[in-house]
């Protein structure tokens, strides 16, 4: 994938707070000890390949708006590789992001296309359906 001109992350630094990332031992949560709160990282020149790889889909999709950055709203919208799954993963201090009429209207189209859509917060998920119901996974 490769970033939509005119995006950048800017101050988010959702992917380095929210998400776990097996080669750094972080847990999903804390924020990495490398990362700049305000926006960055302090091994940028030499962070592992799994942080120069990773793009969220609001960073990829010409379509989502600058107010989908993850940042502003809590969410951070991204394709769960092994399932397939199109995720929206909360951050730990706000686990009903999802929930915002404006992600939520975005989660349901995106089921609408037949994606299998899933919000995650913390061990908690659901899945949200083309008909706007949504339910926890089992
Ligand atoms: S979540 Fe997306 S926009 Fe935010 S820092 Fe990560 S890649 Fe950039
Ligand atoms: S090493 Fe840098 S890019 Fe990777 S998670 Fe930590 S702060 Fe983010």
């Amino acid at each position: 994938m490769t970033s939509i001109p005119g995006k950048a992350c800017g101050s988010c630094v959702m992917c380095c707070t929210a998400l776990e990332i097996p080669e750094l031992k972080k847990p999903a949560g804390p924020p990495c000890p490398n990362c700049i709160l305000s926006g960055g990282c302090t091994i940028y020149a030499s962070r592992p390949q799994v942080c120069r790889d990773f793009e969220c889909l609001w960073l990829t999709t010409r379509t989502l708006p600058p107010n989908m950055r993850p940042d502003r709203i809590g969410t951070i919208l991204m394709e769960d590789d092994d399932t397939e799954e199109y995720r929206a993963v909360c951050a730990p201090g706000r686990p009903l992001a999802w929930r915002n009429p404006r992600v939520f209207a975005h989660l349901v189209a995106v089921a609408k296309t037949g994606r299998t859509v899933v919000a995650k917060a913390g061990l908690s998920s659901w899945r949200i359906f083309a008909s706007g119901e949504f339910g926890p996974t089992v």
